[in-house]
């Protein structure tokens, strides 16, 4: 009996609208259980795919994925945007990812919780039925995702840092406590999410050894409370972030922003050569931009990244809200579903999405984007990285969000990325 599923987000919209952006996007890997059913089902001599193989071996992981065609497709995606595989033998004979796709299923303790990735065109829209029309899709999955991450049941709380555990219960109040933050709409996004990280601050340096339960719930009560005190309104009353704060942090958005395989891959598909000259531009900040995403316009220089966008528009900021809602209620940003860091770092990750998207944004707007379309753009590409690119995973991206953190940057970043 796999474990229950939980927590679906309740400000979030989805349903597929055959777009077929996933089927496009993604290199679907295949388990050799699939492999064998997809082989069953006698694609090689079926005429819709033309003799092309449905499965091709991946020099780099030795792993099988999925074909795709010249063009950049899947070799199962129709003329219709239609899974050949769903439209032939029902939607259980595809690959599994390609089954949860947009949903990730965030392990937490004796049940399920659910995220989405804003990489997707529709949960970027909030379009369709709410996500409780999909607990029975997702109850049915739960099972295979179990299968095959027998660790996630019953896995016990990630640490809140380096020898510091508290039960699950007590997280969730965390959890929680974040969400009414990040939804209080009496202040502005950029405001509330440096409330949270004055929270996270204060909390760094306490012991909850003694204070669980009831006396964690007061505790965190006092301390959102005081957040919203020492809290400048205004984020022009925010230090400026220092030159090491920016540098890291435009070196983490290039992280962010590579795409070096697949349709939508930037200068980097070039080679490793490509690769190395973007970083060090990202690294030195002068001249213009590489165009690492298909997403990014060409010709930019690093100086746009710097021109406040102004007021947002009232969609933008709803579109915002409800990401940084998900990630939180989910707890999408900690433990195994981001690289397993620990509860603060991943806090503080998930912190940083927020100038990092912006300033991605501030490059489109440059361009001659509207606004709303840079900020869905930027933060469809940030998310397709979030928890997913491994080049930011601890031996990458670890070490600077603990410099971001430790110098005191992660605010200031949010106020000045924030205007
Ligand atoms: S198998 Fe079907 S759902 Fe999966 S990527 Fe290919 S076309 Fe899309």
């Amino acid at each position: 009996m796999p474990m229950p599923v939980r927590s679906l987000p309740t400000v979030q919209n989805w349903d597929c609208h055959t777009c077929g952006d996933c089927c496009r996007t993604y290199s679907v890997r295949v388990t050799a259980e699939e492999k064998e059913r997809i082989l069953k089902q006698g694609w090689m001599s079926a005429p819709e795919l033309a003799g092309q193989e449905p499965l091709r071996l991946e020099k780099a992981s030795g792993e099988y994925v999925l074909n795709h065609t010249a063009e950049g497709n899947c070799v199962f995606l129709g003329p219709d945007n239609l899974c050949r595989i769903h439209a032939k033998f029902g939607a259980a004979a595809k690959p599994f990812a390609c089954r949860l796709y947009p949903f990730v299923m965030v392990p937490a303790g004796d049940h399920w919780k659910v995220s989405l990735r804003y990489a997707c065109p529709s949960v970027a829209d909030n379009l369709g039925r709410g996500c409780a029309a999909h607990a029975g899709e997702l109850t049915a999955l739960s099972g295979l995702v179990e299968a095959d991450n027998p660790k996630a049941i019953n896995m016990p709380p990630p640490e809140l840092q380096r020898g510091q555990v508290v039960p699950w219960d007590d997280l969730n109040r965390f959890t929680k406590t974040f969400l009414r933050m990040v939804t209080n709409s009496t202040f502005p996004l950029e405001q509330r999410l440096r409330q949270i990280a004055w929270v996270a601050d204060e909390c760094r340096n306490a012991r909850f050894d003694k204070v669980s339960g009831g006396r964690l719930d007061e505790f965190l009560r006092i301390v959102s409370g005081a957040a919203v005190e020492d809290t400048p309104a205004d984020p022009a009353a925010v230090p400026r972030p220092g030159w090491v704060g920016r540098t890291l942090l435009r070196q983490q958005s290039g992280v962010y922003l590579r795409a070096d395989h697949g349709p939508r891959a930037g200068v980097g598909r070039r080679g490793k050569w490509a690769r190395f000259v973007a970083g060090i531009r990202f690294a030195v900040g002068v001249g213009t931009v590489p165009r690492l995403h298909e997403f990014l316009p060409q010709g930019v220089p690093f100086q746009a990244g710097e021109v406040p966008l102004g007021e947002l528009p009232a969609a933008a900021g709803d579109l915002l809200t409800r990401y940084f809602a998900v990630k939180v209620e989910s707890g999408q940003f900690f433990g195994p579903t981001n690289f397993h860091h620990r509860f603060w770092h991943g806090l503080e990750s998930l912190l940083l999405v927020f100038p990092t998207l912006l300033w991605t944004a501030r490059l489109m707007v440059a361009a001659g984007a509207d606004k709303l379309t840079a900020v869905t753009k930027a933060l469809r590409i940030v998310d397709e990285s979030f928890g997913y690119n491994g080049m930011l995973d601890g031996g990458g991206l670890a070490s600077p969000v603990r410099a971001m953190s430790q110098k005191g940057e992660i605010p200031r970043l949010i106020a000045w990325y924030g205007r």
